[in-house]
C-alpha cells in the first residue's frame, strides 16, 4: 500500500490533547496490522526545544538517535511502542535553517527565497521523509499551535498542497476543537468550532473528520449541527470528553469509529474491530488499583509538564504492581535539612529529578542525605544522580566542597565533572551527551536484577556532566558502587549502594522509554521496593 498521511490540525486554543489523538489513532491503526509512524511540526522559531525552559513547553523529549523534543514525541512512543527519530519533530527553526544553508550554499541559483514556495517546498519535503526511509502505511503528522496563529499559515499552506497532490485517498484532515460548556446558560457551544473550521476552509482545507474537545457529552443533535455547519459527515464529528485517564482515550475514539472512519474516508475496507487485548488489561488493572502509593519527586519545577514522562513512567509502573502512585512534588528549593523529614513524611519513595543549573541543587542533595540514611527507596536520575554522587561525597567520603563543576567550577572536589568532550563546545543547542548509548550493567547488581540479568543496555542520555572516574575507587571502597559503565567511552551510567534496600542513581534517563505495555524495568524495581517498604 502507498504511503497514506493523516494530519491532525487544532483550532480555538491549544491545549485540547492533539498529541493524545495523535497517539490514539496511531495506536489504533497499529491494532489493525497497520505499519505507522507520528510526528510532530511546530510552528515556533526554536531549532528544537532543546534550549526552551520547561515553564514555557513543558519537558524535553529526547529520541534514541538523539534529538532534543516535544513531550508529544513521548507520548507517541508510550501509546504505540514505536521508536521515533529527528524526522519525527521539525519546528520552523529548522525548516528557515535548512532553507537559508541550501541559498548560502548556492543551491538556489540566484532565485529569491520566499515563503511560498520554497518554505512551503521544505515543509512537504519534511512531510514526505520518513516514508522515504522506511514503508509506512500510515504517517500521522500533528501540526503544533492553534489555526489562526499567523506562524502555522506556512504549514496549512504545506497540507493543502500535499492534499491536492496526493489526493482524497492519500491525504486526510482531523481537525481539533473545543465546545465550551456556559454555565449561566447552561448551554454547549459550537460557533467557536464553526469559526474553527471556516478559517481552516479559508486555507483551502476541508476537515474529513472532526473530534470535539468537551468537559460534557454532546448529544446527536449538536454534533448533527456541527456536520451540518462544516460540511462533514455527522458520523465524522466524535467527541473526546474529559476521561480519568488519558489511556482510555484510544477505547473511547475506537468505540466511536474514529479509525475506521479515516479508512473508509481513504478508500480502505475495513475490516472487523481489533481487540485492543493487552491495553485492555492494562487500563482494567489500572481502574482496580486503588490502593494508593506516595511518591515524592524532589525537584525545581513545580508543574506537571516538566516531569511527564516520570510521571507516566511512574504510573506504568504502578498499575503493573497495582497500586495508583500519588507523585507529591516537593520542592527542592524549600528542602532544608531542618525541615527534610517534614517534607519526605509519608512517602514510599523518592525521585531525585534531573534539571540543570544551581537553584534547588542544594535541597536535593539534602533530600538524597535523608533517603541514604534513612533507608527510603530512592531513583535520581541524571541531575539527580549526580546530586546522590555529591551527597556522599560529602556526608561519606568528608569533602565538605564536593560538588559538580557545574554548580562550583572551582571546588577542589569535581565529583561530578565537565565530559573531556564537552569542554571545547560553545555552541548550545543539541550538543549535549544526547540519545541511546550502551551501559554493561555489572553483574549480581540491584540493577541487573532489576533488568532481568541483562548485561548490556541501551538508554537515552542528556547530559554534560558525567561522574569523575578518579573518585571511583574511593567510593567503591566506602559501599557506592558502580554498577554501569558506558564500555566506549568508560563514562559511569549507574550508581548504587547495595546495602540500602533501593538507592540508584543513572545518568541516562529511564523515563524517555517507558511504555504502556513495556513499563521500565528500573521503574517497575523502584516501585516493587516501595511498596516493600511500606508494608
Ligand atoms: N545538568 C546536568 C548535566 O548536564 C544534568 C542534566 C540532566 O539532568 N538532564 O550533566
Amino acid at each position: 500500500m502507498e504511503t497514506k498521511y493523516i494530519f491532525i490540525t487544532g483550532g480555538v486554543t491549544s491545549s485540547l490533547g492533539k498529541g493524545i489523538i495523535s497517539a490514539s489513532l496511531g495506536k489504533l491503526l497499529q491494532t489493525r496490522g497497520y505499519k505507522i509512524t507520528i510526528q510532530k511540526f511546530d510552528p515556533y522559531i526554536n531549532i528544537d526545544p532543546g534550549t526552551l525552559n520547561p515553564y514555557e513547553h513543558g519537558e524535553c523529549y529526547v529520541t534514541a538517535d538523539g534529538q532534543e523534543t516535544d513531550l508529544d514525541l513521548g507520548h507517541y512512543e508510550r501509546f504505540t511502542g514505536i521508536q521515533t527519530t529527528r524526522d519525527n519533530s521539525v519546528t520552523t527553526g529548522r525548516i528557515y535553517q535548512s532553507v537559508i544553508e541550501r541559498e548560502r550554499h548556492g543551491d538556489y541559483l540566484g532565485k529569491t527565497i520566499q515563503v511560498v514556495p520554497h518554505i512551503t517546498d521544505e515543509i512537504k519535503r519534511r512531510i514526505l521523509l520518513n516514508a522515504t526511509k522506511e514503508n509506512f502505511d500510515f504517517v500521522i503528522t500533528e501540526i503544533g499551535g492553534t489555526i489562526g496563529d499567523i506562524e502555522s499559515q506556512p504549514f496549512l499552506e504545506a497540507i493543502r498542497q500535499l492534499r491536492w497532490e496526493l489526493g482524497p485517498e492519500r491525504a486526510l484532515n482531523v481537525h481539533l476543537t473545543y465546545v465550551p460548556y456556559l454555565a449561566a446558560a447552561g448551554e454547549l457551544k459550537t460557533k467557536p468550532t464553526q469559526t474553527s473550521v471556516k478559517q481552516l476552509q479559508g486555507f483551502g482545507i476541508q476537515p474529513e473528520v472532526l473530534v470535539l474537545r468537551t468537559e460534557h457529552e454532546l448529544s446527536d443533535e449538536l454534533k448533527q449541527k456541527v456536520a451540518h455547519f462544516c460540511n462533514v459527515d455527522s458520523k465524522a464529528v466524535i467527541q473526546s470528553q474529559d476521561l480519568p485517564s488519558i489511556y482510555e482515550v484510544p477505547v473511547n475514539m475506537q468505540r466511536q469509529g474514529l479509525d475506521s472512519i479515516c479508512l473508509k474516508k481513504m478508500g480502505i475496507e475495513v475490516g472487523p474491530t481489533p481487540e485492543l487485548g493487552a491495553w485492555h488489561s492494562f487500563l482494567e488493572r489500572r481502574q482496580k488499583a486503588t490502593e494508593t502509593l506516595n511518591i515524592g519527586l524532589v525537584g525545581k519545577y513545580d508543574l506537571q509538564d516538566a516531569y511527564k514522562s516520570i510521571l507516566e513512567s511512574l504510573a506504568h509502573a504502578g498499575t503493573y504492581h497495582d497500586r495508583k502512585v500519588n507523585a507529591i512534588f516537593i520542592n527542592s528549593e524549600n528542602i532544608t535539612r531542618d525541615n527534610v523529614a517534614e517534607k519526605l513524611a509519608g512517602m514510599a519513595g523518592v525521585v531525585i529529578c534531573p534539571g540543570f543549573g544551581q537553584r534547588g541543587t542544594e535541597g536535593k542533595i539534602t533530600a538524597a542525605e535523608y533517603t541514604r540514611t534513612h533507608d527510603i527507596p530512592t531513583f535520581g536520575i541524571c541531575l539527580g544522580m549526580q546530586m546522590m554522587v555529591i551527597e556522599f561525597a560529602r556526608n561519606v567520603l568528608g569533602y565538605a566542597d564536593a560538588n559538580s563543576s557545574e554548580m562550583d567550577s572551582k571546588t577542589k572536589h569535581n565529583v561530578i565533572d565537565m565530559m573531556e568532550e564537552q569542554k571545547k563546545i560553545t555552541q548550545m543547542g543539541g550538543t549535549m551527551r544526547l540519545g541511546a548509548y550502551e551501559c554493561e550493567i555489572v553483574k549480581g547488581s540491584k540493577t541487573w536484577k532489576a533488568y532481568g540479568k541483562d548485561q548490556l543496555i541501551k538508554e537515552r542520555h542528556r547530559h554534560r556532566y558525567e561522574f569523575n572516574n578518579e573518585y571511583i575507587d574511593e567510593f567503591e571502597r566506602h559501599g557506592m558502587k558502580c554498577t554501569g559503565i558506558n564500555p566506549s567511552a568508560n563514562l559511569v551510567e549507574i550508581v548504587e549502594i547495595p546495602k540500602l534496600k533501593w538507592y540508584i542513581g543513572t545518568q541516562f534517563h529511564p523515563e524517555y522509554s517507558s511504555t504502556v505495555l513495556h513499563p521500565h524495568p528500573l521503574f517497575m524495581s523502584f516501585i516493587k521496593n516501595c511498596i516493600n517498604k511500606k508494608s
